[in-house]
């Protein structure tokens, strides 16, 4: 088995994710078995308990875990099955080894960084190997040069120096800055980020080098001398015009795909076929249908804006809650397809409680904890929980789907599994109420008789589901609500609000 560790230098937000992501589809697509694995240096145990605005949205998996969103890249480039040692912080491993420490476990020693938190860090990058892996990669989150990312950098130091030769090899993803003023690109920052990766005493064995513009080859010379990279292995990953599903066939055109191969004694006569892929961006940069779709984060004055779809996605708290609702009575009132996400499918059933069921004062207990009609409320099983982390109903979930329902329809199974990341739930002592006047129970959790997912009887396309389905969908499998969704929009923007058999959408 090899180990491939991509580390990032100069700045952050590069595209670290989506490039090892990409690396990931490359070798898959060679026939190869992948892992993906990502090492995060902050103190939080792990990203749930942090704003989307400080890390991004929080990406959860069927075991429950609450990930970085560079694994959602991960899942929807490559076949690797992802779970929770797929995803390490500073702070699990520090937990961790604090706990064997007060087990007892080391007796006697003094517990420090080296050896005690890199070992730790190196079970933990063997503990992300599913079985059967031909090449395991480890993205380093961070910037070389960071205080925080020190212990991981050494860590995979002394990883590759347990491992044969030949088994690991370092990719570095790095920035050419464009200076207007003088009308050049700049080496320098490169040379310094690989500088510091050299003094911990890793050599990059590739050098990503993100560019705004074409990468010369005098520069490329140049980067090659100074990093001591051979210069084949320089490689430029320039800004994509169209579509951030580029990256691979950018980076197979400029051989990536068979300097890995030779790094590692990998075969290197394989064609990469990413042919599929390849297809799947041509159609979309071809197609002609086109629809608005409406995503309300906050209020938003929808009667001005002319689109073909309204979407309201998961969230927290108050923020918005009451814009959202009044979008949705009108998409209820109007025809125009609606698709509400959690906190989406909640305010529908809020919406539809206060505006057709006539449940003055009904909410979400999220907001009003003294609702007198609490459509959506806490199970006993989350009242009594006050600590934070990890403690929603987190992963995959049982869902029957009620036959002849849009859902039943758009996923054509009677049963699905789908994730879920929230406090709160369906009230099952209004359902009578609610299936009576056409909002309808369309999916529910067997072992737990929850309600899932709802739709409207009388209406072209209104669904609101209790779980995140955007973590499942990929570029090359979109998720068939999703795909439903798209195709009532399309619909509704030819002007044609018909009932009756989803379309496929080929938007
Ligand atoms: N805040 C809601 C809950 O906890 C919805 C969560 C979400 O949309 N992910 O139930």
């Amino acid at each position: 088995m090899k180990h491939i560790f991509v580390t990032g230098g100069v700045v952050s937000s590069l595209g670290k994710g989506l490039t090892s992501a990409a690396i990931g589809m490359i070798l898959e697509r060679r026939g190869l078995k992948v892992s993906m694995q990502k090492l995060d240096p902050y103190i939080n145990v792990d990203p749930g308990t942090m704003s989307p605005y400080q890390h991004g949205e929080v990406y959860v998996l069927d075991d429950g875990a609450e990930t970085d969103l560079d694994l959602g890249h991960y899942e929807r480039y490559t076949q690797a099955r992802l779970n929770r040692f797929s995803n390490y912080t500073t702070g699990k491993i520090y937990s961790e080894v604090i706990a064997r420490e007060r087990r007892g476990d080391y007796l006697g020693s003094t517990v420090q960084v080296i050896p005690h938190i890199t070992d730790a860090i190196k079970d933990a990058i063997r503990n992300g190997v599913a079985p059967g892996t031909d090449v395991a990669i480890t993205e380093v989150g961070g910037t070389v040069g960071d205080i925080e990312s020190l212990p991981f950098i050494e860590a995979i130091r002394q990883f590759a120096l347990d491992l044969p030769v030949g088994d690991v090899m370092f990719v570095h993803l790095t920035l050419l800055p464009y200076l207007r003023a003088s009308g050049e690109m700049k080496t320098k920052p490169t040379q310094q980020s690989v500088g510091k990766l050299r003094e911990i005493g890793i050599q990059p064995d590739v050098l990503i080098c993100r560019t705004e513009l074409p990468m010369t080859d005098d520069m490329a010379r140049k980067i090659s001398l100074f990093c001591n990279v051979r210069r084949e292995a320089v490689i430029e990953e320039r800004d994509v015009e169209f579509s951030i599903y580029e990256v691979p066939t950018m980076l197979v055109k400029a051989g990536l795909d068979r300097i890995i191969a030779r790094r590692l004694g990998l075969p290197v006569e394989v064609e990469t076929d990413l042919s599929d892929w390849n297809r799947m961006i041509e159609d979309l940069r071809h197609t002609t249908d086109t629809c608005e779709i409406a995503v309300v984060g906050k209020y938003t004055a929808l009667h001005d804006e002319g689109c073909d779809g309204l979407l309201i996605p998961g969230g927290f708290g108050e923020r918005g809650v009451e814009g959202k609702i009044k979008a949705i009575q009108h998409a209820r009132e109007t025809g125009l397809p609606f698709f509400g996400i959690c906190l989406g499918m909640q305010c529908a059933t809020i919406e539809f409680a206060r505006n057709v069921l006539h449940l003055e004062g009904a909410n979400t207990q999220e907001l009003d904890p003294h609702s007198p009609h609490p459509v959506i409320h806490l199970m006993p099983d989350q009242a009594n929980v006050h600590e934070k982390g990890g403690t929603m109903r987190l992963g995959a979930c049982d869902c029957d789907l009620v036959p002849g329902s849009l859902a039943h329809r758009l996923y054509g199974a009677d049963a699905i599994r789908e994730r879920h990341r929230h406090r709160f739930e369906y009230n099952n002592d209004y359902r009578a109420r609610f299936e009576a006047a056409g909002f309808a129970t369309s999916g529910v959790n067997p072992q737990r008789d929850l309600v899932e997912i709802v739709e409207l009887r009388n209406h072209p396309f209104f669904i609101g589901v209790q779980f995140h389905p955007e973590f499942k969908s990929k570029p090359l499998h979109p998720h068939p609500v999703f795909d439903g969704f798209v195709a009532a929009a399309l619909a509704h923007a030819r002007g044609a609000h018909r009932e009756g058999k989803p379309e496929r959408s080929r938007a």
